[in-house]
């Protein structure tokens, strides 16, 4: 059935981490909470190799549907768990594009599985056997959400995300000794079941009412299921990026689900306190119209901190203390999943948050830059745009703000810098 495409680079890393003294123990899945494929790895660990930043982190694998990058030789150690057991005795494999609302999840499981054929060549090669001793998650060895995605797709706990890796791994390693075997034979034997992607039903006493009558986003079709005006368990949420919603809710009486509805067509969110938050749904009840997650004001901030972090805030377009805690998370977050600081995801400024802070300066992009230009939306600042671009606009009024903090004007964001940001 398909093929793979191996970039084999063990020079990129070249031992940086030091040799194994024996075989590994077992296997470490990460989801790289990042946008690009194996390919563009490659030009990215060159760039952090050349500017002396292997020491942020790195794994031994990267890998999508079609192609495995191999950074470094599965006989050397590598900084991928922050964690000094887990760096020496595990291999580490990133599976790539895992940020929510670049693939969809039936293509990120794609990701999982090829990643997993990779995981099984290499248990037949150290002679390993997969189960809870050898595969294992980021978020054992070190205070990350990783690997967020197939957290939130395979069962939200350890034993169940795990246990689904090594039924899976154990699958592969029946079918063949390499990947380019277990595809072969998968194209003549029945393929592995494919995974529904469905969420573990948790109703924890949120409830939604069918505002209209629900359609398909696709087709238009009427779901007759969804009873408009009746009020639903919600299960489970994920961000989507159908129609005009920008959230779809797994709805059901109980721990029975009936399906996914689009937030669209949902009247009223209401958590278990009371207190209904249908404000919070912009597409039912347009708050702010016209507004993306790449508009300069704060109610762009604010769906882009719902989008990618999971803010769950309100699109009022008004800077409360909300959404300044939904900053810091992200903050957190990215620091985690960049730099490996094991920080506690909590939203509230702290000394380790500060001292996890790196420098930040003109001509860098990402979701650092990104943060900093929403933290100064937020505060009034022009940035230029919001796109994660260290752009002179962005320099510009990181100056203005130093000076209005009477910190040292340089237009460089320190750990200094960033506490008078989020703090
Ligand atoms: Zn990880």
């Amino acid at each position: 059935m398909g093929t793979v495409t191996r970039i084999n680079r063990d020079d990129i890393i070249n031992g940086k981490a030091g040799k194994r003294q024996g075989k590994p123990k077992g296997a470490v899945i990460h989801n790289d909470y990042g946008a690009m494929t194996p390919e563009q790895y490659v030009d990215w660990l060159v760039r952090r190799k050349n500017a002396g930043q292997l020491g942020l982190g790195f794994a031994q694998y990267y890998v999508n549907k079609t192609t495995v990058l191999r950074a470094d030789n599965t006989g050397n150690k590598a900084w991928h768990t922050a964690n000094n057991e887990g760096n020496a005795w595990y291999l580490g494999y990133e599976v790539v594009q895992s940020y929510y609302g670049i693939i969809s999840d039936k293509e990120f499981i794609k990701n999982e599985d090829m990643t997993l054929r990779q995981v099984a060549e290499d248990f037949h090669y150290y002679g390993l056997k997969p189960n809870r001793d050898t595969i294992k998650l980021h978020k054992q060895f070190s205070s990350t959400s990783c690997p967020h995605r197939s957290w939130e797709l395979h069962g939200k706990s350890t034993n169940a995300v795990k246990d689904y890796f090594i039924n899976k791994v154990a699958r592969y390693m029946s079918l063949g000794k390499t990947v380019e075997n277990m595809l072969a034979k998968e194209g003549v034997s029945a393929p592995v079941a494919t995974v529904p992607n469905t969420v573990t039903p948790q109703p924890d006493g949120k409830t939604v009412k069918v505002g209209k009558q629900a359609t398909h986003w696709e087709t238009g079709k009427v779901i007759p299921k969804f009873v408009i005006g009746q009020v639903y368990d919600v299960l489970a949420s994920k961000p989507v990026t159908k129609s005009k919603s920008k959230k779809a809710y797994l709805i059901g009486k109980g721990k029975v689900a009936t399906g996914w509805i689009l937030e669209q067509d949902v009247d009223g969110f209401k958590t278990a306190g009371g207190g209904n938050t249908n404000k919070a749904t912009p597409a039912t009840k347009p708050v702010i119209t016209g507004t993306t997650t790449e508009t300069q004001s704060i109610a762009g901030v604010q769906m882009f901190l719902n989008r990618w972090f999971y803010g769950g805030l309100t699109v009022d377009n008004l800077a409360g203390s909300a959404t300044y805690k939904a900053l810091i998370k992200a903050l957190q977050t990215e620091l985690n999943n960049q730099f490996n600081a094991g920080l506690v995801v909590d939203g509230y400024w702290g000394a380790k948050t500060k001292a996890a802070c790196v420098t930040v300066r003109k001509g860098a992009s990402g979701n650092l830059s990104r943060l900093i230009q929403a933290a100064l939306i937020c505060k009034g600042y022009n940035v230029g745009k919001f796109n994660g671009v260290f752009s002179d606009d962005l320099y510009n009024a990181v100056i203005r703000f130093q000076k209005a903090k009477g910190l040292s004007a340089d237009g460089i964001v320190g750990k200094d810098t960033f506490e008078a940001l989020f703090k």
